[in-house]
């Protein structure tokens, strides 16, 4: 049994939390490729390491700012050595770290060093080898993710390195350019290690207790979801939850590599096991509830729309032509409707509006504002017979008019338009509706 840990920035704001994750690789010998994140928060109003290198950057052109800020970055390192009794220095990192912000070598560079002079703690802490990311996670000449190679070089360097410190969030271009994942992204390294070191599994250590089946900052102390499926997981991070990076799924779903959710502060937590596919039945109907707000819809209307031949394609080729991407179309035998990101749609609206009449020519064009989209998500609605119907009792119960429903043709999740107003209280009524 071979695993990869993930380990977030707050699992290593501090050597006391670096404390913490020690124990935690030492007590499961399968433990044996490590990813860290850049030092993260200490208490809420902290700075994380990633962006307190973004400001330093950005200040190199005044020297006394430029200074201030690597001197409180070095101090964060320094402070977690100390405190782990190491016998390592990051002087002569920092120097050449000063060199090449000064040298402008890029914003990215000056991220990725979070993660990088983490790494190197780390790896000294745990007598682990340290393997710079630059030369194992790969990006082609036009800057993208290059995963093929990737997979290559870093499966031919993992077979003869047991245990390994890889830093999370960058790699390199051919040339040496280093390149970052958008925020967040050391949970795609984390993936990209699983993948090519054929790991039985990818534990991804934060400090929540896994998934929750609703935002706990609106419903209160939701549960924890015990099992969910790489599809639940994908329709429930499109729609706004977040604990893992939204496309780390991408580079192991096709692997049969689990990813467990654990919590770094309460390490005897199960937390959330995400599958390819599993029996567990859910504990409830639901997996997951998960929302977004400021939504558009434009509904179009028309007496005979069903019967003119290519009425929606002439529709939709409006919206492509304004660049603004899609997100529902319910419709029904004479309207259609579809709905947009407010802040997308709002200045190009009066073009649009103009296109749609030009195009095909409708008896009228309405719009609405503030709308939210909510996803009820769970594998186990398509055997459980009346489940929409107790989402609309409880929304019903609980005031809020249903402006709009789309059920995916997959069963897995049911999508609620509802007022931005009348958010918060969906989500609550729902939730308290399944789960007891
Ligand atoms: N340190 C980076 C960030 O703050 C990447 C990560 O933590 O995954 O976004």
């Amino acid at each position: 049994m071979k695993k990869v840990v993930k380990f977030g920035g707050s699992s290593l704001a501090s050597a006391e939390q670096f404390k913490k994750v020690g124990d935690i690789i030492r007590a499961d010998e399968s433990r044996v490729y490590v990813v860290p994140s850049a030092p993260g928060k200490r208490f809420s109003d902290d700075t994380k390491v990633t962006d307190l290198l973004y400001k330093c950057y950005g200040s190199v052109a005044d020297e006394v700012k430029f200074e201030k800020y690597l001197e409180t970055i070095k101090e964060r390192y320094n402070e977690i050595i100390e405190g782990l009794g190491l016998d390592l220095s990051l002087d002569k990192e920092f120097e050449v770290i000063r060199k090449d912000f000064l040298a402008k070598a890029g914003r990215e560079y000056a991220a990725s060093r979070g993660e990088f002079l983490n790494g190197i703690i780390m790896a000294n802490y745990l007598g682990y080898e340290f393997i710079d990311a630059a030369e194992v996670v790969l990006f082609d000449s036009t800057g993208k993710f290059d995963a093929e190679k990737t997979n290559a070089v870093l499966s031919k360097r993992l077979a003869n390195v047991p245990k390994a410190v890889i830093p999370g969030f960058y790699g390199a271009m051919e040339d040496g350019t280093i390149k970052t994942f958008s925020r967040g992204g050391s949970d795609l390294t984390g993936s990209i290690v699983a993948k090519a070191a054929r790991v039985d599994m990818y534990e991804n250590w934060t400090d929540v207790s896994g998934f929750m089946v609703a935002d706990p900052r609106i419903v209160n102390s939701p549960k924890v979801i015990e099992a969910i499926t790489y599809k639940e997981l994908r329709e429930l991070s499109y729609m706004g939850a977040t604990v893992l990076h939204e496309d780390a799924i991408f580079p192991i779903s096709k692997e049969g590599i689990a990813i467990n959710i654990r919590n770094t502060n309460a390490p005897e937590d199960k937390g959330t096991l995400i599958v390819e596919a599993t029996c567990r039945q859910p504990k409830y109907v639901i997996t997951g509830i998960a929302g977004k707000q400021g939504f558009a819809s434009i509904t179009i209307e028309k007496a005979m729309m069903n019967s003119e031949i290519g009425f929606c394609r002439k529709v939709l080729q409006v919206f492509e032509d304004n660049h603004i991407s899609i997100e529902h179309m319910p419709s029904g035998i004479d309207t259609m409707s579809v709905f947009v990101h407010q802040s997308e749609f709002e200045e190009k609206e009066q073009r649009v509006i103009a296109g749609i009449h030009q195009a095909v020519n409708p008896d009228s064009v309405d719009l609405e504002s503030d709308l939210a989209l909510i996803a009820v998500v769970g594998r186990g609605m398509k055997a459980k017979r009346g489940t929409s119907g107790k989402i609309f009792d409880a929304l019903a119960q609980a005031h809020v008019n249903v402006r709009m429903i789309d059920q995916g043709s997959s069963e897995l999740n049911i999508v609620i338009g509802v007022r931005n107003h009348d958010f918060d209280n969906a989500i609550k009524a729902i939730y308290n509706t399944f789960v007891k």
